[in-house]
């Protein structure tokens, strides 16, 4: 079996930086990539908001350069999905894949966190054109244009209020006649002047040739239909994070985020979590990457202690 000082399991922005950081430390490191590269970055149209590219850079593209970056430092990659993670007596790691089992000192988990979908016809085939869960990072596109937020909780309001920033309308569709957002959030969207409000009612079809047109919406409570003109439909209703191997082994909050602390030490010695998959992110990819590397500098902290311990002892 082979061993490793550390293991990545993610190869988005968390954990592709984390690498790059790990492997110039000279720690041997594996990355688990999952099936592609990026993860939810790679999903990403043009990424505007990443510092260096003020032209913008497809996020495909992007997140290749990350693999490169982390490999030319010696980091390994693999193709692989991570399906279980345990933690000996020894204190170190056993990952086992849908390849192989390999031990690590340290593991850095960044599986990150899949955006709920509406589950309605249109919504996968116009991802990307015109179907967005990132109003920080799609808005931009939207300038002057009526578009659709969904969801009542604090990222549609927090987001929808981005947008708002750069359509002429922002109409919020929600399941409900309150909202779930944080009051404060609340009052300034209800002040926001070119921001409406839809309640009861949940978007039942998307469409459009090729870029979305309209969105049909039907009312909960009188189930009557109407369709909606607009160029986009922005959903925020929520993330489910990938935790299932953390499950059992560290804490999780309420929404299933694990519980770090500013050095991205979980209560587990030598098990880190970055990015979207943690409790609190910010949910960019900058702040994913600066996690990343957060978490590196800690496990080689922890490593670090652990070799001196190792040598004292001797
Ligand atoms: P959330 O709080 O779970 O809200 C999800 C919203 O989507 C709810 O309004 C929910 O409706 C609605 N919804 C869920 N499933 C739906 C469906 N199938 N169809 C239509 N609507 C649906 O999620 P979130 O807004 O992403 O927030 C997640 C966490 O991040 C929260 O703890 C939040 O406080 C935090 N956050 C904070 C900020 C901030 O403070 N600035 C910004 C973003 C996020 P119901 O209300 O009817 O359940």
């Amino acid at each position: 079996m082979t061993n490793y000082d550390v293991a990545i399991i993610g190869g988005g922005g968390a954990g592709l930086t984390a690498a790059i950081y790990s492997a110039r430390a000279r720690r041997s490191t594996i990355v688990f990539e999952g099936l592609v590269t990026g993860g939810l970055i790679a999903t990403t149209d043009i990424v505007e908001n990443y510092p260096g590219f003020p032209d913008g850079i497809n996020g495909f593209d992007l997140a290749q350069q990350f693999h490169k970056q982390a490999e030319k430092f010696g980091a390994e990659t693999a193709y692989e999905r991570v399906e279980a993670l345990g933690r000996l007596p020894d204190g170190t790691f056993e990952l086992r894949s849908n390849e192989r089992t390999i031990r690590a000192r340290a593991v850095i988990a960044t599986a990150g966190a899949d955006y709920n979908k509406l589950g309605v016809p249109g919504e996968t085939e116009l991802t990307g054109r015109g179907v967005s869960y990132c109003g920080t990072c799609d808005a931009a596109f939207f300038a002057g244009m009526d578009v659709i937020v969904v969801g009542g909780g604090d990222s549609a309001v927090d987001e929808g209020m981005f947008v708002a920033r750069y359509a002429r309308s922002v109409n919020v569709v929600h399941r409900r006649d309150v909202l779930r957002a944080s009051a404060i959030l609340q009052e300034r969207a209800f002040a926001t002047p070119n921001m409406q409000f839809t309640w009861n009612s949940v978007v039942e079809r998307i469409e459009g040739e090729g870029q979305v047109e309209r969105a049909v919406l039907r009312n909960v409570k009188t189930n009557e239909v109407s369709t909606v003109a607009t160029s986009a439909v922005f959903v925020f209703i929520g993330q489910t994070p990938n935790s299932h191997l953390l499950e059992g082994l560290v804490e999780l909050d309420a929404g299933g985020h694990a519980v770090v602390d500013l050095q991205m030490r979980t209560r587990v010695p030598g098990l880190f979590v970055a990015g979207d998959l943690r409790t609190q992110a910010a949910r960019q990819l900058i702040s994913a990457a600066g996690d990343g590397a957060t978490a590196a500098i800690s496990a080689e902290h922890y490593l670090t202690d652990l070799d001196g311990r190792a040598g004292s002892a001797k």
